[in-house]
C-alpha cells in the first residue's frame, strides 16, 4: 500500500468512526506515544463488551483511538519474541534460550527484518531451515509478537470490541493489510 493510499483509507475510516459517534472528532492526548488520539464518543459503549468491566471504562488517562498510517511494526508481545515460523516450510525457529533470553545468532537477521520494515526497507532473508526467501510481512510470529502493517488502529484500554464492530471495520478495510490491536497499558 502506498503512503497516499494508507492516508486516504485512514481518513475514510476515521470519518466513519467520528460521524457515527464511536470516537470524538476533537483530538486529545489520550493515546500512548506522545501524539494525539480520538477520545471515546457518545456511542463508544455500543461497540464494546463491557461485561466484567468496572464502569465507566473511559475513566482512564489513555482511552483513545490511535490511527497509524504508514509502515508500522506493531509490537504486541510481552518480553522478547519467542519464535518465528517460516511460511513456506512451517519450521519454527526458536529465538530465545531456556531462560527466555534472546539467542543473538538466531535473532540478529530477524532484527534486521523488523528494523527494516520500520524504516521502509524490505529486508528479505532466506529461511534458516529451507533457504527460500521470505517477504518481511510473511513471517509468522509466535503469539503474534510482531505484526507488520500499513495501517493500524489501536483502541487504548477499550473493553473487548464486539465482533460485529470488528467485522464492519474489517469490511471497510477489505483487501488491505491491516492490524487491529486492543492496546493495554
Ligand atoms: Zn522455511
Amino acid at each position: 500500500m502506498s503512503p497516499e493510499k494508507a492516508d486516504a483509507l485512514a481518513a475514510e475510516v476515521r470519518d466513519w468512526l467520528t460521524s457515527s459517534g464511536i470516537v470524538s472528532a476533537e483530538r486529545k492526548p489520550c493515546v500512548l506515544g506522545g501524539h494525539l488520539g480520538f477520545p471515546p464518543g457518545p456511542r463508544a459503549d455500543e461497540v464494546v463488551d463491557v461485561s466484567g468491566w468496572s464502569l465507566p471504562w473511559q475513566d482512564v488517562w489513555f482511552n483513545g483511538l490511535d490511527v497509524a498510517a504508514g509502515r508500522t511494526v506493531f509490537d504486541a508481545g510481552q518480553g522478547e519474541p519467542m519464535a518465528v515460523t517460516c511460511p513456506h516450510c512451517s519450521v519454527r525457529i526458536e529465538l530465545v534460550d531456556e531462560n527466555f533470553a534472546l539467542v543473538h545468532t538466531a535473532w540478529d537477521p530477524f532484527h534486521e527484518v523488523v528494523d527494516g520494515w520500520r524504516e521502509g526497507r524490505d529486508v528479505v532473508i532466506p529461511c534458516p531451515a529451507c533457504a527460500r526467501p521470505v517477504e518481511p510481512a510473511s513471517w509468522i510470529w509466535a503469539d503474534d509478537h510482531f505484526a507488520f502493517g500499513h495501517l493500524g488502529f489501536t483502541f487504548w484500554n477499550w473493553p473487548p470490541l464486539r465482533p460485529e464492530f470488528v467485522a464492519e471495520l474489517t469490511r471497510r478495510l477489505a483487501g488491505h493489510r491491516v492490524v487491529l490491536l486492543e492496546g493495554k497499558f
